[in-house]
């Protein structure tokens, strides 16, 4: 079995799929090492076992709305897009999401994904409630008055198998989406926070070169004040509908040119029909303090000419502060300084190094879900709470089943 990009081959003997839990749960008991998979949408060993791998694909599907309409829980096969599209028929809607719809709600809180915007913080912060058969099998709900519960809803899928996840919702909003053309450098970097900030989600591809930021593209909720006029900054608005790749069709990205529709279908770049079965690229990304993302960026400029050969193109977002132990944007306002590689892996293997040299002095770190090249001591380094996590995860999983090499590397040093 492979990932999504077919970069990784996945170490495992064996896949199960249960029909139900007790089946999920004699799983789990029966194996000496396992762990969960959702879309495989990860670029890295994050999910990689060497004994059983379960996918959940095969169990009941559950999506429930509580009776508050603030919640909903789904089972752990459930996409962005499928729970976004059942919430749309309640009135209902997800507070945010990635740039591809198509990622499991499960994997993508797991490994601290986000989307963008100032005052959205990562997915996992939404997340209330997991139901989730621990290292003994035994079925645990924790939700987010528990102690630790910070230490789970980023968990790498290390406190044991997810079965259900609850997360909060909000009334269905609509939302328009703008491109606009070439910002430079030079008008963008001295009102790069109020760029970001005017817009309910923004990102802004670059390849770090001269052009500077080729297109910013701009999701603003329906009914929110006039944001910042780009054009004051020198930015044309497009005329046509834009994929940050310029060769690439249209016909996959959500509706621009300000048209409004349902946030579902203007938060994601990606449509949600429009579904690649494999991936012909790979993902990298660093998250750092929004304070320094000016220096970040000229960073990045002054490397321009190593990133050209591989880079597809690159995104700049930003990303509001969470609670959770283990992800990338916890604790601190970030900039999330995204890569779409070719899917070269030998030559990337050797540059990302030189990426990383530039970013993590600056205090970035790298998403759990992309491949990064830093060592576990770099990564033990970033984050303040990692022994008291590993205490945790030794807890929930005292036979080390969900363990696997990047776990031990983190953890065992
Ligand atoms: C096209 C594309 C676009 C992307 N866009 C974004 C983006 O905009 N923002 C962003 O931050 N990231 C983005 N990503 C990265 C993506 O969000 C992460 O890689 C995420 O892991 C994907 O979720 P998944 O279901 O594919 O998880 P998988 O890759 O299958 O698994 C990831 C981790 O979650 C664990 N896990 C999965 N399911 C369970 C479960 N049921 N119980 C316990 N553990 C589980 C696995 O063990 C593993 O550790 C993108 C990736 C792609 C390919």
């Amino acid at each position: 079995m492979r990932n999504w990009s077919h970069t990784v081959s996945f170490s495992s003997t064996e896949v199960a799929r249960p029909h139900d839990l007790d089946e999920l749960r004699a799983v789990v008991v029966g194996a000496e090492r396992v762990r969960a998979l959702g879309t495989r949408h990860s670029f890295n060993r994050v999910g990689d076992t060497t004994g059983t791998h379960v996918l959940l694909d095969a169990m009941p599907r559950h999506l429930e709305v509580s009776p508050d309409r603030t919640e909903v829980t789904c089972d752990a096969a459930t996409t962005h897009a499928e729970l976004a599209n059942a919430l749309a028929d309640h009135g209902l809607a997800l507070p945010n999401l990635c740039s591809s719809p198509h990622l499991g709600v499960v994997g993508a809180a797991q490994t601290g994904a986000h989307g963008s915007g100032v005052r959205q913080p990562a997915l996992a912060a939404h997340v209330t409630r997991l139901e989730l058969v621990d290292g003994r099998g035994e079925l645990r709900t924790v939700g987010r008055d528990d102690p630790g519960f910070d230490a789970l809803s980023v968990g790498l899928g290390a406190f044991g198998v997810v079965h259900r996840v609850t997360v909060r919702v909000v009334p269905a909003f609509e939302m328009t989406q703008t491109v606009h053309e070439d910002l430079a450098w030079d008008a963008l970097l001295p009102h790069l926070d109020a760029v970001a900030a005017s817009a309910y989600s923004a990102s802004l591809f670059t390849r770090y070169d001269d052009r500077g930021v080729t297109q910013v593209w701009r999701k603003h909720r329906v009914g929110d004040p006039e944001a910042l006029d780009l054009r004051d900054l020198g930015a044309r608005p497009a005329t046509e509908t834009r994929h940050p790749l310029p060769a690439s069709g249209t016909q996959d990205v959500t509706p621009q040119l300000g048209v409004p529709g349902p946030s579902h279908e203007r938060l994601p770049h990606l449509h949600p029909g429009f579904c690649p079965r494999f991936g012909s690229e790979i993902q990298s990304e660093y998250l750092l303090d929004a304070a320094r993302a000016v220096e970040a960026i000229e960073a990045l400029r002054g490397l321009a000419d190593r990133l050209d050969p591989l880079l597809a193109v690159a995104e700049i977002r930003h990303v509001a502060a969470d609670d959770a132990w283990l992800s990338p944007s916890g604790g601190r306002d970030s900039v999330a300084l995204h890569f779409t590689w070719q899917r070269l892996p030998d030559e990337l293997a050797e540059l990302l190094p030189v990426v990383e040299a530039a970013l993590l002095p600056l205090g970035a770190r790298p998403h759990w879900g992309k491949q990064f090249a830093c060592s576990p001591r770099d990564l033990r380094a970033a984050y303040p709470r990692i022994e008291e996590w590993g205490a945790l995860v030794g807890a929930w999983d005292p036979d080390r089943r969900f363990r696997n090499d990047l776990l031990d590397a983190l953890l065992d040093g």
